[in-house]
This record gives structure tokens, C-alpha cells and sequence, in this order.
């Protein structure tokens, strides 16, 4: 056993008696090099993070000049940081004029739990709307949100009161009263097994926290950034929210976060009391200089584009498995779901693909429903070689 392998099971604190455990040696392009000579094509990207792949040779010069020049200098918010202010302004340049404040954070729950101190303290409400089969972060704030009762349960009391409507239905609505502060919900649930809402629904949800004062919190952390086959999932509805929630490709690589809303939303959290929401690290440079350099290859290279069509194809191609074993696939831009006719076959699925050499994994709170997210960036070649192991893997399921 490698010295980092023994180090892992021994002293890294462990998320599952069951980790992926692939030792990684480095990570390029669409490929991931274990420690074992062999590569593997990374079809989750991180989890969505690494959206134009690895060791981008713009992120890595950004970085190093970043590193040159300095480090932490001051907590958030303090001192005028060129590259963090640079991100903020290029982030809001990016959104709809309505969300030009950008409070930068480390994560994406981290985000979360800003937002909804803003939401609480700007309307004066503590009641919250989401939505089963949600996932928003695993903070006490952001656990509370969890549209999965197993994952809440043993973590309790959380903060709340959280009321859990059904994703995509309209009749959720009658939920949503002006006791609520704030509705948070992911524009395409991807931890709910690649779950996508329709227009009407996202509209009537967007007119109806309009009526109520709700504040109506696009949870953006994974669908950001081209995923889906738009610069952002809510142009898929045309609708803009209150806030939006953003973080994973956000830092192109490096832990960044964000949530924004317009100056007087915002403007909630600077005084009454000031310092009320603050963090030592949030926004930090290299972060900043690393997500600039790859927000900017993202919006030169128009990758949603991209992602919408490299994303229709994968789809029609991957509905060629539907049969006894597959249920359903559903997609958007680069984000499809396989549904299984039962988990262990999805976790059997995961298993066979990977040592087939292409790296995929099931859904959190649908654990029947496998996800590909690869980079956006990812080559037809690389698109047929993780089609032929999927196919393989899936033969021998029978
Ligand atoms: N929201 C969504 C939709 C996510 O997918 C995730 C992470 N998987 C989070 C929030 C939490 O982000 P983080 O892990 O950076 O806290």
C-alpha cells in the first residue's frame, strides 16, 4: 500500500465506509492519472467543478501570478483587492442588472447560509421554503434545506422552520405566504437525480414570490457557468431571481463561492449590526485570479454552446440504454441522469464503468440515478471512449 493510501484510511476523516478511492497523481485536460499508471476520463468533473477541464494553462499562469503577488492580505470586505474586486465586477457583468452585488465566500454552502441571513434580516421573516430532493450544502443552514429526511434526521434540531414542497408542481405554491423570508431551489436538481422542472412551473414560482415578498434564491452552484446549455439554468425559464447562489466552476478549479442580489438586499448585511456576516477567507485572491482566467475562457469560447450541443448528442446516444435495466435518462447541456431500475444496479454500474477506466457516480438523494457531468470541454474521441465503457459496463448487468 502507497504511503498516501495509508494516510487516507488511517487518518483522513472518511465521508463513507465506501470511497471512490482512486490515488491520484495529477489531472489534465479531461483525464485523471492514478498513482498506478492508469488514466482514467472524468465524467463528474469534481462534482461540476472542473467545468474546462484540468491544468488549464490560463488558470494555472493566473495563479502563479496571483501567488507572486500576494496571498491573504485581509479578511473579506477590508481592503480593496484588485482580483477580488475584478471577479465581483465580472460576475455581476455576467448576471441581470438586478444582481450586481457579489458577496464572495469558500463554498457553496457557505453562500447558502449568507443568503438566507440576508433573506431572514431583509424581510423580517424566518420561515423557509425548499424542496424535496434538494441539496444545498451540508451546514446546519444549509442541511435544514435538504429535501432528503434521512440526511436531516440525525442532525437536529436545525434551524428553520423549513417547509418541504414537492419539485415541479405548482400546486407547492399554496406553501409559499408572507411568513416565508425566503424559497430556495436549485433551477435543474441535480443531487435529486437530475431533475428538471418545467417552464410553467418556474415562472408561476418566480410570479408568486413576487406576490408574497419571498425572496426567490436560485441555488446556481452547480448549473453555473454553461453546465446546462445557458450561461445560467434560469434563462432556461426566463426568469431572474432575487438572488443567486453560485460556487464549484466558479473558482475554475480553486474554493470559491458567491451569492448575489441587488444593492438594497445586499445592503442588509452592512450595518444593523456591521461586520454581521463576515469571513476571514471568502474571495480569496487565488481564488479569484483562478476563476477570473477561467470565467473568461467559458464566455470566450461561449462553452455553453458547447454544452448544449456536445450534451444533445451524449443524450441521444446514452438513451440507446434504456431498456431492462435503465429506466429513464434525462439531460440538460451537460448534465445527464441514467435512472436505474434499482440502486444496486446504478452502484454495480458506477463500479464496472470505472474500472473500464471512466470515472461517473450516482446521485445523492436518488441513488438509482447514475450523473454525467464531464468538463465542457470534453472531445467527440473522449465523448465515444466513455460511451463504449458505459456500454460495456452495462452488459454486464445482465
Ligand atoms: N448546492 C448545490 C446545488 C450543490 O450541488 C452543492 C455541492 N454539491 C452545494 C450547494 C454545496 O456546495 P459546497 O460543497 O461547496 O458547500
Amino acid at each position: 500500500m502507497s504511503e498516501a493510501r495509508d494516510n487516507f484510511e488511517r487518518h483522513l476523516a472518511q465521508t463513507s465506509e465506501f470511497p471512490i478511492g482512486l490515488e491520484i497523481d495529477h489531472a489534465q485536460g479531461s483525464w485523471l492519472y492514478a498513482a498506478d499508471g492508469r488514466r482514467y476520463l472524468d465524467l463528474i468533473a469534481g462534482i461540476g467543478v472542473s467545468a474546462i477541464g484540468h491544468g488549464h494553462p490560463a488558470v494555472i499562469a493566473a495563479i502563479e501570478r496571483q501567488v507572486r503577488r500576494h496571498l491573504h492580505v485581509m479578511v473579506y470586505g477590508e481592503f480593496v483587492i484588485e482580483t477580488q474586486a475584478k471577479m465581483a465586477a465580472r460576475v455581476a457583468g455576467l448576471l441581470p442588472a438586478s444582481l450586481d452585488r457579489v458577496y464572495l465566500t469558500n463554498s457553496g454552502a457557505e453562500a447558502i447560509e449568507g443568503a438566507l441571513k440576508t433573506a431572514r434580516k431583509h424581510t423580517g421573516r424566518s420561515a423557509l421554503v425548499a424542496f424535496e430532493g434538494a441539496y444545498h450544502g451540508d451546514t446546519m443552514g444549509a442541511l435544514a434545506l435538504a429535501g432528503n429526511e434521512s440526511f436531516r434526521a440525525p442532525f437536529g434540531p436545525l434551524p428553520g422552520p423549513v417547509r418541504h414542497a414537492v419539485y415541479g408542481d405548482t400546486r407547492a405554491l399554496g406553501m409559499i405566504d408572507e411568513q416565508i423570508a425566503a424559497v430556495v431551489i436549485e433551477p435543474v436538481q441535480a443531487e435529486g437525480g437530475v431533475r428538471i422542472p418545467n417552464p410553467e412551473f418556474m415562472v408561476a414560482l418566480r410570479r408568486h414570490c413576487y406576490e408574497t415578498g419571498a425572496i426567490l434564491i436560485l441555488d446556481e452552484v452547480l448549473t453555473g457557468f454553461g453546465r446546462t446549455g445557458r450561461l445560467f439554468a434560469f434563462e432556461h425559464f426566463g426568469i431572474v431571481p432575487d438572488m443567486v447562489v453560485l460556487a464549484k466552476a466558479l473558482g475554475g478549479g480553486m474554493p470559491l463561492g458567491a451569492f448575489c442580489a441587488n444593492g438594497k438586499l445586499m445592503g442588509t448585511l452592512s450595518r444593523n449590526p456591521p461586520l454581521g456576516h463576515i469571513t476571514t477567507f471568502g474571495g480569496h485572491p487565488v481564488s479569484c485570479a483562478a476563476g477570473l482566467a477561467a470565467l473568461d475562457f467559458i464566455v470566450s469560447q461561449r462553452l455553453w454552446e458547447r454544452a448544449e450541443t456536445v450534451g444533445a448528442g451524449l443524450r441521444r446516444r446514452v438513451e440507446g440504454f434504456i431498456g431492462p435495466d435503465v429506466r429513464a435518462v434525462r439531460g440538460i447541456g451537460l448534465l445527464i441522469g441514467i435512472e436505474f431500475s434499482e440502486a444496486a444496479k446504478a452502484h454495480r454500474f458506477v463500479a464496472e464503468t470505472i474500472s473500464r477506466g471512466v470515472v461517473v457516480n450516482w446521485t445523492l438523494n436518488a441513488d438509482s440515478v447514475v450523473r454525467i457531468a464531464p468538463p465542457l470541454t470534453i472531445s467527440e474521441d473522449e465523448l465515444d471512449f466513455a460511451v463504449e465503457a458505459m456500454e460495456k459496463a452495462l452488459a454486464t448487468l445482465r
